[in-house]
This record gives structure tokens, C-alpha cells and sequence, in this order.
């Protein structure tokens, strides 16, 4: 099928107090490197990457429910559990086996029930406890077997959470019953793709990825940036292919066209639907779709408003595609009508946020007039070849000594780190390995310096680039 698995996502739900953010911090082994961190985005919600074994899964810690009003409290726990429902395959519902069962308890467990969502109670602060004596009262809930774990001490999380992991691979009751009755497939263009490995190991990125000759794009950016006007232009004139495909949030809807006789596979971030003859988003944003497109894919199309202010979350993702190294090209849109002040504006905004993005190709376009998009997926198309562009030893070599003679890296106490050769260590992004003695010793500076010789030299523009050091001595 014409899909994207992604990684799991698990949800931790349950009133303040539980235990959530320590079941997220040792699920995460407290890596500082959050995957994600979206305050105010809707609460406090943290995105983090964990491991079962060599299984990566991603949880989503939704963040207390502090009582906004004192009858907003209910509202409020209804909003996040409904959201941790829909973005999650798994739910881990906790309680506290100290404070026993609450009224919030049973509101939080009355909306799991009735969603059919996969749940695992999971009842918290259990360490010491006596066998069964922790669980007993929380059968009450309805929710099946209670599993007393103790997130602080570490007791029972892994079994726990391999219980959950494992369910999902057991194959979904609907699987094969894929909807295509809300799109309008051509008949004969059914095309069926393998699943593609090299998803699996998109977080590998020392392993030279097999090439693609479609190019993955995924269109991300905040609500209301225009990232469905942008959908529906790209696809107006060209025929699509599109696939809707049942389940769960693993499964991504990847739409398939061509422009200028270049094969593109656009990796969905906001649940698309077809409707009549344009696609809109069902769900307005999801932190987890956008996260799990840009994973999925090999260049990221980052779509900022003209008319507002670059926000912490468009840093947020910016941060993030960065760190996975996918090829990069920004669209400023909405730049029809806007005045000389607010174009100054956005710029500066840019330069003061987004500076650490200068290796991408920015555009300004109109999304809803197609102004700027032929361009704009030249870019893509150029970031594109960038990502994979094959980088011979030789050349390699001759960029990196023909740097140092110009100016050599300055010494670090007794120590000259010293050159020898350099040869691709992988692609998207390209990763160069530097080979030589005392490479400890580089700096920064010199590294970033490097980084620029071997941008210019094989036009690496909206990649980002990895360089590795390896010292035989
Ligand atoms: P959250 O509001 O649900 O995110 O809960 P926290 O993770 O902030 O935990 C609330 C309190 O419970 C903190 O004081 C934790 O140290 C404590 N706590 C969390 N897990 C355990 C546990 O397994 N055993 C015990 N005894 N205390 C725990
Ligand atoms: P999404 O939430 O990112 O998918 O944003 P939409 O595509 O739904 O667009 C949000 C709003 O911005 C809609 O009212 C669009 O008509 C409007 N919009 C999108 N692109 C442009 C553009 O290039 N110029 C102007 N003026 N409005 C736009």
C-alpha cells in the first residue's frame, strides 16, 4: 500500500499529580533532546522519542489538567484526553495507587471507554506495594486489567510498555477495508508501493540511503499559513493519485504528482481529505502528523504566514527538521498585498529567529494565486539533489586540502589536528567523514568553516551537512 509507517506514539493521560511527566522523563531517559516541546501550543504537551529494546516508539506526555475555571477543569480534561485519543495508537491512562480512585478518574476513564481506543491502565507509585494490593480498587474504572507500575523506581514500565507496543503488531481488524470512497481513484493507476525500509531508518542517518526517484515532500507550518491553499494549487492542473488509508495515525496519506515531468510523493501532516474537488484538512494541526511527515520524508517545505509573526512553534519545527537533517526550502506566503512595512518586517523576524536556517532557500509566494510556486519547487527539486547528491573521495579530498592550505586549523595546546582525506559517510542529509590525527582539537569555528568550502564546492544549498571527525591516533 501506498503508505508511511511511522513510529507508534503512545499517549500518557491522567489527572495532575500522577506521574505522567515521570513516566515521560524515564520512557525518554530524561534525554534532554525532547523530539518536541510545544508549550502553548495547546497545554503543555512534550514530545519525546523512547525505545522498547531497538523498537522506537514516540510518547506524548499530554501535560496536567489544571483546573482553568473551577468548572473549566472538566472541559479542559475532556479537550486533552480527546486529543491524546485522536493522535495516539495507544493510550497509557495512569492513577495513583497512594490517592486511590477520584471523581477525575472515573470522567478521564468514562471518555477512554467510549473512544474504543486501545487503553492500558496503568496504576502509578505502586513501588513497595503488596502484590495486587496497589491494583485491586482500580477495577472499578472498567477498563480492564490495571498493571501497577512505579515510574520513579523504574518497576514494571518496560513490561508495560512492551504489553502496548506489541498490540499494534498484531494487524488492524479493518486493514484491507481501505476507504477509497472518499477519494476518486483513477481506475488502473492503483499503484501499489512496497513499504519502503528506508522509513524505518530514517534516524540512520550514517547508512547511505538507497535513492528514491520521486521526491518526498512534506508541507509543514502552522494552522492558517496556507499550507492547503498551497496543496490545492500544486495540485489543480495535475493529475493526482491519491490514497486514503485507514487506521491509525502510523498510517500517513502520501498523494502522489507530477510538475514539470518531476515525480513528487506530498507526505500529509494535516490529515487530508478529498472533498469534491479540493483537499482540506480534517484536523486543523497535529503536532504528531508534522513531526512524523517530516520524518517520513526527504525535503520539508516550511510554509510561514507573511502576515504574522514567526512564532515559537515555527522555531519548534524548524528545530526539529534540522535535527533529522531533511533538505530544507521555506515559503513566506500570503505575500500578495502585503505592504513595504509588513515585508520588512517578516524579514527582520526571520533574521532575529531563523537564522540558524540560512542553508535553506527562502521564497515569498501566494499560495492562493500560485505566484512564486514554479520556483519554489525548483528549490525543492535543488534541495532535493543536494540531499543525495553523490560526493566522490577524491573530490572530497582535494575540497578539504585545498581548504586547509588556505588556512590551516589552528592548534589546541601541543596539538595540529591533521587532514588527511575525506569520503561520504551517507546522504539526506550528506554526511562527510574527515579522516586524520588529532581531530579532537578542531574547533567550531574551523568545523563550520569546512562546512562552507564543501557547500560551495558541490552546491549544497537546502541540505543540511553533517561533518564527523575519525582520528586514527
Ligand atoms: P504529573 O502531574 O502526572 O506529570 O505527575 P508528576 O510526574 O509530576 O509526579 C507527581 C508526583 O508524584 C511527583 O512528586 C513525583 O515525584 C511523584 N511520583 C511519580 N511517580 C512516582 C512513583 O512511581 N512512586 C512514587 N512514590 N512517587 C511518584
Ligand atoms: P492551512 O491551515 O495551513 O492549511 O491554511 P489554509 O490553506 O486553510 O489557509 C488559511 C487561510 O489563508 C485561508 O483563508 C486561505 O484562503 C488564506 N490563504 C492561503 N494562502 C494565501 C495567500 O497566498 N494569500 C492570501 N491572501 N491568503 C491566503
Amino acid at each position: 500500500m501506498n503508505k508511511a509507517v511511522f513510529k507508534p506514539v503512545v499517549a500518557l493521560v491522567g489527572r495532575a499529580n500522577v506521574g505522567k511527566s515521570t513516566l515521560f522523563n524515564r520512557l525518554t531517559r530524561s534525554r534532554a533532546a525532547l523530539v518536541a516541546d510545544f508549550s502553548g501550543l495547546t497545554r503543555d504537551r512534550h514530545y519525546g522519542e523512547g525505545r522498547a529494546g531497538d523498537r522506537p516508539f514516540i510518547v506524548v506526555d499530554t501535560g496536567g489538567f489544571e483546573p482553568v475555571a473551577k468548572d473549566g477543569i472538566l472541559l479542559e480534561m475532556a479537550r486533552q484526553t480527546k486529543q491524546a485519543i485522536a493522535e495516539s495508537d495507544v493510550v497509557i491512562f495512569l492513577v495513583d495507587a497512594r490517592a486511590g480512585v477520584n471523581a477525575h478518574d472515573h470522567e478521564i476513564a468514562r471518555l477512554l471507554r467510549r473512544s474504543g481506543q486501545r487503553v492500558y491502565l496503568a496504576v502509578n507509585k505502586a513501588e513497595g506495594m503488596r502484590h495486587g494490593g496497589a491494583t485491586a480498587e482500580f477495577h472499578e474504572l472498567g477498563l480492564g486489567e490495571p498493571y501497577a507500575i512505579s515510574a520513579s523506581h523504574g518497576d514494571g514500565v518496560i513490561d508495560l510498555i512492551e504489553l502496548a507496543l506489541s498490540y499494534l503488531d498484531e494487524p488492524a481488524a479493518d486493514a484491507d477495508s481501505a476507504t477509497a470512497a472518499e477519494f476518486e481513484i483513477d481506475e488502473g493507476t492503483h499503484l501499489v508501493h512496497e513499504h519502503d525500509a528506508a522509513h524505518e531508518q530514517a534516524g540512520a542517518a550514517a547508512a547511505p540511503q538507497a535513492v528514491d526517484h520521486r521526491i518526498k515532500l512534506a508541507i509543514v507550518g502552522r494552522p492558517n499559513v496556507g499550507k492547503s491553499t498551497l496543496i490545492n494549487t500544486l495540485l489543480g492542473e495535475e493529475r493526482v493519485i491519491a490514497f486514503d488509508l485507514p487506521g491509525t495515525t502510523r498510517d500517513a496519506i502520501e498523494i502522489e504528482f507530477e510538475h514539470d515531468g518531476v515525480a513528487y510523493t506530498l507526505i500529509d501532516t494535516a490529515g487530508l481529505r478529498r472533498r469534491g474537488k479540493v483537499f482540506e484538512a480534517v484536523e486543523k494541526f497535529s503536532v504528531i502528523k508534522t513531526l512524523q511527515a517530516i520524518e517520513a520524508c526527504n525535503v520539508v517545505l516550511l510554509m510561514l504566514d507573511a502576515r504574522a509573526e514567526i512564532s515559537d512553534q515555527d522555531a519548534h519545527i524548524a528545530g526539529f527538521v534540522l535535527e533529522t537533517g531533511r533538505a530544507l526550502v521555506v515559503a513566506i506566503n500570503k505575500w500578495d498585498g502585503t505592504d513595504r512595512e509588513q515585508r520588512e518586517r517578516i524579514q527582520r523576524d526571520f533574521e532575529r529567529k531563523l537564522r540558524f536556517l540560512s542553508f535553506a532557500r527562502m521564497h515569498t509566494i501566494s499560495a492562493l494565486k500560485g505566484q512564486g510556486v514554479k520556483a519554489l519547487l525548483k528549490s525543492v527539486n535543488a534541495a532535493h539533489a543536494a540531499a543525495f547528491a553523490k560526493l566522490s573521495t577524491p573530490r572530497l579530498t582535494r575540497t578539504l586540502h585545498a581548504a586547509v592550505e588556505q588556512q590551516p586549523p589552528p592548534r589546541k595546546g601541543i596539538f595540529r589536528p591533521k587532514m588527511r582525506y575525506a569520503h561520504q559517510g551517507g546522504q539526506n542529509p550528506p554526511l562527510i567523514v574527515i579522516h586524520g590525527n588529532a581531530l579532537d582539537a578542531v574547533s567550531d569555528s574551523y568545523r563550520r568553516y569546512l562546512e562552507a568550502r564543501f557547500r560551495e564546492t558541490f552546491d549544497l544549498a537546502g541540505t543540511p551537512l553533517r561533518i564527523e571527525f575519525k582520528s586514527s591516533h
